[in-house]
């Protein structure tokens, strides 16, 4: 059986939509099919996940919500109306939303998600009722009765490994399912939904499950690239990446796949497929266990550039910080206990660095933990860098390559990057640099042109 995904630009309308069913029906193996909300149909549309969250945030003001849960309806409506299908479909989608609407909103957390959930699950339902009218033996499967539980953090929640068990019984079905993606139930039974993109998270989950042959990601390119297209004209097309490269990359801000997607079909081993619904017969990348990269693919050092940016740091002198026995546990137990999550630590002899996201940043907290860091580990002094960068050059070949990093710092200091940080070492299939916000796009075209133009 193949796990099989598509995001929302391969759902935005009904011409969409029945590509989608072609290609499911190509191969009787796809048969667990993970469904989007509607994507946006052009540069100018909005997806429908973000129109429910506008509805959603229209409703928690207690204002008048109507022209955006109409705004919701009609996308439905409009695609079932063009795929033929009769209004039993458009009335169970709008009683859906309105019931979703009108629930309580006693948490804002829980009734966003109660909503955002709404874009999937309506989208699977419309997908498997397009199916049957076409006459196969398609059926909507409600996450809820297939066991996928999930922790009860609203908007970025993660599978309990309870799921596992009860959803490895789809193996079992022979129709083809269609599965909603990005949501699930937590274990009271409410609505939860992973953080934004998440509907490949589901697809992984499932194929992990079902221990699927292969997980197929279907978007709207024909390959994953090198580096950014927006930043790089043209970039080359990789097609095959190990798990560690492409986790590596979506952490560096890849968004070609969710960054948990691939913790579930990593444990199995399963392979994955990123293809194009817009193009199925191009072959698309494969993300495969390092063990399985061709000759071909260990011939690059590099295969792939990414930047993110969204980055602060925290900079902590003392002298002779090297000699203090559990210096480090200190001033990360200070940044645990004020609710902050830290990246990585590069450090010096006496000056630690401690890289943090920036969305964490709130002034009245990182007060406290200066006056902390004085007052607690006598440190000499402590500053903060803001609107920071991370790029990532990313591949499993440069384990055996010498020079790498020689070339990229070089790189780097041709263009007149400054680099406030290199971290090397701790990853065998990474060197990240910290720069400038402002540079991230100069650094990624600079290492662009020295690793594969
Ligand atoms: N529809 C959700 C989003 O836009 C989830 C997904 O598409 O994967 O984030």
């Amino acid at each position: 059986m193949k796990v099989i995904k598509f995001g929302g630009s391969s759902l935005a309308d009904a011409n969409q939509i029945k590509k989608v069913c072609d290609i499911v029906l190509a191969d009787p193996a796809r048969r667990l099919v993970v469904v989007s909300a509607p994507g946006k149909r052009n540069s100018e549309d909005t997806k429908v996940t973000d129109l429910l969250i506008k509805l959603a945030e229209t409703s928690l003001a207690d204002k008048n919500c109507s022209t955006e849960l109409k705004a919701v309806v009609d996308r439905y409506a409009s695609i079932a109306e063009d795929l033929g299908l009769d209004n039993e479909i458009i009335d169970e989608i709008t009683k859906d939303l309105t019931k979703r609407v009108n629930s309580s909103k006693k948490n804002p957390g829980k009734y966003m998600d109660l909503l955002k959930a709404a874009g999937e699950d309506n989208s699977a339902k419309l997908v498997a009722a397009y199916l049957k009218s076409i006459g196969k033996n398609a059926e909507y499967i409600d996450p809820a009765v297939a066991g996928m539980i999930l922790s009860d953090e609203f908007g970025n929640a993660q599978v309990l490994p309870k799921s596992y068990n009860k959803l490895a019984r789809l193996a079992k079905k022979d129709s083809i399912m269609i599965f909603p993606g990005f949501f699930g139930y937590s274990e009271t039974g409410e609505v939860v939904t992973f953080s934004r993109g998440g509907s490949d998270v589901t697809g992984g989950i499932l194929a992990a499950a079902v221990n699927a042959e292969l997980y197929e990601n279907f978007t709207d390119v024909d390959s994953v690239y090198a580096a950014n297209p927006n930043i790089v004209d043209n970039p080359t097309p990789i097609p095959m990446f190990s798990y560690e490269e492409m986790r590596e990359l979506s952490y560096a801000g890849f968004s070609v796949l969710h960054e948990e997607a691939l913790a579930p079909v990593f444990q199995k081993g399963i392979t994955v497929n990123i293809k194009n619904t817009n193009n199925p017969a191009a072959p698309g990348t494969l993300i495969v266990p390092s063990y399985a990269l061709n000759e071909e693919h260990k011939k690059f050092p590099v295969v792939g550039i990414a930047a993110d940016k969204g980055f602060m740091t925290l900079h902590v002198s003392k002298y002779m910080m090297n000699r203090e026995i559990g210096f480090g546990r200190k001033l990360l137990q200070v940044l645990e206990e004020a609710g902050i999550s830290y990246e990585h630590t590069p450090s010096g002899i006496d000056s630690i660095s401690v890289i943090i996201r920036d969305k964490y940043y709130d002034e009245a907290i990182f007060d406290k933990i200066i006056k902390q860091l004085y007052a607690e580990l006598e440190v000499d002094k402590v500053t903060l860098e803001f609107d920071q960068a991370i790029v990532m050059i990313v591949g499993n070949g440069m384990t055996h390559s010498i020079g790498t990093a020689a070339r990229a710092a070089f790189a780097l200091s041709n263009a007149n990057i400054n680099l406030n940080m290199i971290n090397q070492g701790s990853s065998e299939v990474s060197i990240m640099f910290g720069v400038d916000a402002k540079d991230a796009k100069a650094s990624v075209q600079a290492l662009y042109k020295e690793f594969f133009a």
